[in-house]
């Protein structure tokens, strides 16, 4: 039967595989994207041994936090940032993914409550020609890169990106490369990192082949969004 626990163990091994295939020797993390997904859902992943759960929309993650406040998750932010919800942001997550310009660290920096560690936050970039697509360019990744490091209230861990969806590896690798040569371009500049956040269901392989260091998964786990 194909439960979550059945899916988890499938993907888990895969990276391994993909890891030992890429001569890697470093940790890979599985985020679960939970977005759209139920609570019950979430618990079956967690009773399976999942600890990192990516989430897109607030309202409907404080609710699974609220209705989780038994478990010991680390919750993730992944999705599009709105201004006005910095604050809730800043307040409910561990990390941020998803950070896309400076008024939005700035503003997660200011709300960031005193009690808790450094909000851990990645770059998310624009690896694409597109103009459509959201995420920093590149050209100016290492100008924001330098403002967050001055902010008390977050850790920048790295860069997350979300290349534009192809069944082809060559391609997708191809795509990867991008990020990962601008994710070692910012480490030879001196910052810091140790988060490469690329790769999803359909092209998890490829992107740990590039150097992915958490991978970010929801419909291979959970299956097909509601
Ligand atoms: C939905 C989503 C994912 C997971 O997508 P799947 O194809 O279901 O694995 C990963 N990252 C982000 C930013 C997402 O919005």
């Amino acid at each position: 039967m194909d439960t979550i626990y059945n899916s988890l163990q499938a993907i888990q091994a895969n990276i391994h595989q993909a890891k030992l295939a890429a001569n890697r020797t470093d940790d890979i993390r599985l985020l679960a994207v939970s977005k759209a997904q139920s609570t019950d859902k979430l618990r079956e992943a967690y009773l399976a041994g999942q600890r990192a759960f990516g989430e897109n929309y607030v309202q409907e993650a404080i609710n699974k936090q609220n209705a989780l406040n038994d478990c010991n998750i680390e919750w993730h932010f992944i999705g599009p940032i709105q201004s006005n919800k910095t604050t809730l942001i800043a307040q409910q997550f561990a990390w941020v993914h998803s950070i896309d310009r400076l008024k939005i660290a700035v503003r997660l920096n200011e709300a960031r409550p005193q009690t808790l560690p450094p909000l851990n936050v990645c770059m998310q970039i624009n690896s694409s020609e597109e103009d459509s697509k959201s995420g920093v360019d590149i050209s100016l990744q290492a100008m924001l890169a330098k403002e967050i490091c001055n902010m008390p209230n977050l850790k920048l861990r790295g860069i997350m990106a979300i290349p534009a969806p192809t069944k082809d590896f060559a391609k997708q690798r191809a795509q990867f490369k991008i990020v990962a040569d601008a994710f070692k371009n910012l480490q030879q500049q001196g910052f810091k990192l140790d988060t490469l956040s690329i790769g999803m269901s359909d092209d998890y392989i490829a992107a740990i082949h590039e150097g992915a260091t958490i991978v970010r998964i929801g419909s291979a786990i959970f299956g097909t969004r509601v």
